[in-house]
């Protein structure tokens, strides 16, 4: 048991005709594990049933899941670097560190093997992907934090024009019903004078018929008043007409 070197070749020969890919979507990999492991399992003498490979092994009694994984854990740590299908090794490593788990240690099996600096590395990038994956969920979380903040002052200043507008439109209620209580004398002079006096929002508030008519303003008053109107139509124009 234990002896020859049978791995190597046969990973010389699947290079061309078995996929070797660890975990590939495709195939799984399963016709090169399938002929790797019944070989490691033959050669332990023990019978393999099953054609899924792992749970195949796995359902073995323990001791012979045991020797089929220490025999295929032999026969890596034999495979030189020189030459060798690194996806191939990583694919059966992964295959026996399941295997082989709690079951026998497989670092010390490997010694220190080509097999061993490659398990070692597939270690050290799983444990940076883990320390990657933690800093991204770090960095999301922060970016998360500035969206909401972002979001609050969103809110926040529209919040505000809200309340601005309310100001102004309360503003404005206050300053129609102001001018609609004074005398159409005093309400022209104020137009006149006042320039914070919006005077789309008071045409509603112009004198009409009979009222324009007996409309009495100085001349200092309608010139102010006849500039202001400008071109405005409407009921501004039939004011400014009768102001002439
Ligand atoms: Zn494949």
């Amino acid at each position: 048991m234990h002896t020859a070197d049978w791995l190597t070749p046969m990973l010389e020969e699947g290079r061309d005709r078995w996929c070797t890919r660890p975990f590939c979507t495709t195939c799984g990999g399963m016709d090169f594990r399938r002929v790797v492991w019944s070989e490691a399992a033959r050669r332990s003498g023990v019978w393999l049933t099953r054609t899924d490979i792992r749970a195949g092994i796995n359902a073995l009694p323990p001791d012979d899941t045991r020797a089929v994984g220490l025999e295929l854990a032999e026969a890596l740590r034999q495979v030189p670097e020189q030459g060798a299908d690194r996806e191939a090794m990583h694919t059966l490593l992964i295959d026996l560190q399941r295997v082989l788990f709690a079951r026998a240690p497989l670092d010390t099996l490997l010694g220190d093997s080509w097999a061993a600096q490659l398990l070692r590395d597939m270690e050290t990038h799983a444990r940076e992907l883990v320390r990657y994956r933690a800093e991204v969920a770090v960095r999301r979380r922060d970016e998360q934090a500035e969206r909401k903040q972002r979001q609050a002052e969103r809110a926040a200043r529209h919040v505000q024009r809200l309340r601005d507008k309310q100001g102004r439109d309360a503003w404005l209620a206050g300053v129609l019903a102001e001018l609609a209580r004074l005398p159409i004398e005093q309400r022209l002079e104020r137009i006149a004078v006042d320039a914070t006096v919006p005077l789309g929002a008071v045409a509603g508030l112009l004198p009409s018929g009979t009222e324009l008519e007996r409309v009495q303003l100085s001349p200092q008053v309608s010139g102010q008043l006849i500039q202001r109107i400008d071109r405005r139509g409407g009921a501004w124009r039939r004011l400014r007409r009768s102001l002439k």
